[in-house]
């Protein structure tokens, strides 16, 4: 055998080994779990980033209790809910009242709130694709929304104003100082920093560990083919929904650990 052609063999069962790396192995010596090869986007399904799944009948959610929320069936993954728990547990310590308001949203409920906005007047005297720049100003269009994933929630009111002064503000501060401590990021900030996508919404809260996941997956799974079945979903591409809206966020600081 010329070396050429060795190279070309061992090149080619190097290549098999990288390939196999990334296969789930047998049992056999397995590498313990911390450095065993993860691809986290073989758990996270297309259907759990599209919202498209009832998390009442899916054990990976869990019912917000009525001590955390005045909604009825309210769903947020498991890990989140503990979070949400330990945080809120410790604002109520202090005073502080946490209320969810909205949590994890199917896309059949996202949708829903989408169409109401498009065929709501306040929206209907503008062309198609200005109305659907207007709507997603606050809202997401069906698909993109972080609250498909349940790992996004909001608190206490809808509007950044009642967060500005008096009892809202002590919530808002309080949030601010303590939040990422348990993981919670206000993903849509001042976008002072230049951040596209949404305004500013002081209510919406996101847990940071598993969404970085589900946003990772959605990244490599979803694309705008995927935006369909709602009025003015053909305005999805010139929007750039994904690089404007779904990456449009503000990140955890990376100098606190959850
Ligand atoms: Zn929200």
């Amino acid at each position: 055998m010329n070396k050429g052609l060795t190279f070309i063999v061992l090149a080619g069962l190097g290549l098999n080994f990288i390939q196999c790396d990334s296969e789930p192995e047998p049992s056999i010596n397995p590498l313990p779990l911390s450095e065993a090869p993860a691809d986290p986007c073989e758990e996270i399904s297309r259907e759990m980033l599209l919202g498209q799944v009832d998390p009442a009948k899916n054990d990976a959610f869990q019912i917000v209790p009525s001590l955390w929320t005045d909604k009825s069936e309210i769903y947020l993954k498991v890990e989140v809910l503990q979070a949400f728990d330990s945080m809120a547990t410790a604002a109520a310590q202090e005073g502080i009242e946490l209320k969810i308001l909205s949590a994890m949203r199917t896309w059949e409920h996202q949708r829903s709130i989408w169409n109401r906005k498009w065929n709501n007047p306040r929206f209907m005297g503008y062309e198609p694709l200005e109305r659907a720049s207007k709507i997603l100003e606050y809202s997401s269009m069906p698909g993109s929304s972080r609250h498909h994933w349940g790992t996004d929630l909001d608190l206490n009111s809808l509007e950044n104003e009642y967060f500005e002064s008096g009892i809202g503000l002590e919530q808002y501060e309080w949030m601010q100082k303590n939040a990422a401590s348990y993981g919670f990021v206000q993903v849509y900030g001042d976008q002072l920093n230049g951040r596209t996508g949404y305004k500013e919404e002081k209510w919406h809260w996101s847990y940071w560990p598993t969404a970085q996941a589900y946003l990772a997956c959605y990244l490599e799974i979803i694309d705008s083919a995927s935006f369909d079945g709602f009025e003015g979903a053909e305005w999805s591409d010139s929007l750039q929904i994904i690089s404007n809206y779904v990456t449009g966020i503000d990140e955890l600081n990376p100098t606190i650990q959850p």
